[in-house]
């Protein structure tokens, strides 16, 4: 059965490693139809108001989605995210030999960010101060809250959407004890700080936690468990945090097998799912070719085993490992002077 893939290049220069990863793809003949959208730009110049609509319409006629990174100008990340209600952003961590790591020895470092995708600050509920002065609310440390010369933000933790991403990630920590990892969940957040929002966190994690006996659970506060990512990577299976969190620890964790460049993610509700990198839109290096496509081929890589294409994906995670292993091909981020499609290419090769 054929199935239909949306690329969604995304703006700035996201465009310039999801393009050459489509042709690897491509090149791989899995049995897709690629449905190729333009690039921000492009697209709001085509289509002008309903460029956000051809985004939409091109999502729900595909199986799945491969996103760029948007800065604004691709709008369908709004509909990726809340309209298809994506709750778990899965970000693995995974060291390839040959990596630019500042660790001294990365090697074995394999676990999964688990990072809920639909609540918390991200609710996008600000306001000035001023607004909450009717509320008349009370601080908890006799720290009163000023009546106007600031902002406040909403944080936003419910009960629905805690277990159902935590429940994620114990099922997930199950399939990996069976393909051989320690099978444990860690859950982080800041209970001391937030009793209400993130103590509701750390009191449902727990509850789940005591329906799975056969996976282990440990809970610490964030900026400890920030700690223990760089000083006992090894130690990590999968880790559930909360939305800003989750944002945060996930390129702390990037960092350590090499950066950004290299991190992947896929974005999974109960019905849809779709893949995107970690990284930014990276403008910085708009125009240059050189941005790294790991992290977008990787995304890839989820994106076919989640279509369930026997082993494509585990044979492209081995091209890429390949490509890291003889070290030739490497992207200015690695230490090296290729480009993008030269990077892609190498893949190609050994595919
Ligand atoms: P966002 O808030 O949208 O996640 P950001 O502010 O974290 O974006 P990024 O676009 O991810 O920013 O870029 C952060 C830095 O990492 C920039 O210097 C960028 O060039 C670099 N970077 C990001 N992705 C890559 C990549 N794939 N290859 C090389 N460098 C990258």
């Amino acid at each position: 059965m054929t199935r239909r893939v949306c690329v969604i290049p995304g703006d700035d220069a996201a465009p310039e490693a999801v393009l050459p990863s489509l042709r690897v793809l491509q090149a791989m003949e899995p049995g897709i139809e690629f449905v190729e959208l333009p690039d921000g730009q492009a697209g709001r110049r085509e289509h002008g108001d309903r460029w956000n609509d051809v985004c939409i319409e091109a999502i729900e006629a595909t199986d799945t989605t491969l996103f760029g990174s948007s800065s604004g100008a691709t709008p369908a990340i709004g509909y990726l995210r809340y309209g298809k209600d994506t709750y778990a952003n899965v970000r693995p961590t995974r060291y390839l030999p040959g990596a630019e790591s500042p660790l001294r020895n990365p090697e074995g470092i394999d676990f999964v960010i688990v990072r809920e995708n639909t609540e918390d600050v991200y609710t996008g509920i600000e306001g000035d101060l001023s607004l909450l002065t009717p509320l008349k609310l009370t601080s908890r440390r006799n720290n009163p809250l000023p009546e106007s010369g600031g902002r406040f933000a909403i944080k936003v933790i419910t009960e629905e959407k805690t277990r159902r991403v935590v429940e994620f990630a114990f099922r997930l920590a199950q399939r990996r004890k069976d393909r051989g990892h320690r099978g444990s969940v860690i859950s982080a957040c800041k209970w001391n700080v937030l009793p209400q929002t993130d103590g509701l966190f750390r009191d449902v994690a727990a509850e789940v936690a005591s329906e799975y006996h056969d996976i282990e659970y440990t809970n610490y506060l964030a900026d400890d468990f920030a700690r223990r990512i760089v000083a006992t990577p090894l130690d990590l299976d999968v880790v559930v945090l909360p939305n800003l969190y989750g944002d945060i620890l996930s390129d702390e964790a990037a960092a350590l097998v090499g950066g950004l460049g290299l991190a992947p993610s896929a974005c999974y509700g109960d019905d849809f799912a779709y893949f995107e990198p970690v990284h930014g839109t990276a403008p910085d290096i708009m125009g240059a070719g050189t941005i790294n496509p790991t992290a977008t081929l990787l995304s890839a890589a989820m994106m076919l085993d989640h279509l369930e294409l026997g082993d494509a994906g585990d044979r492209l995670v081995g091209a890429i490992e390949a490509v890291f292993a003889d070290g030739s091909t490497m992207t200015p981020d690695q230490g090296g002077d290729s480009t993008a499609e030269q990077f892609c290419d190498a893949v190609i090769e050994r595919l």
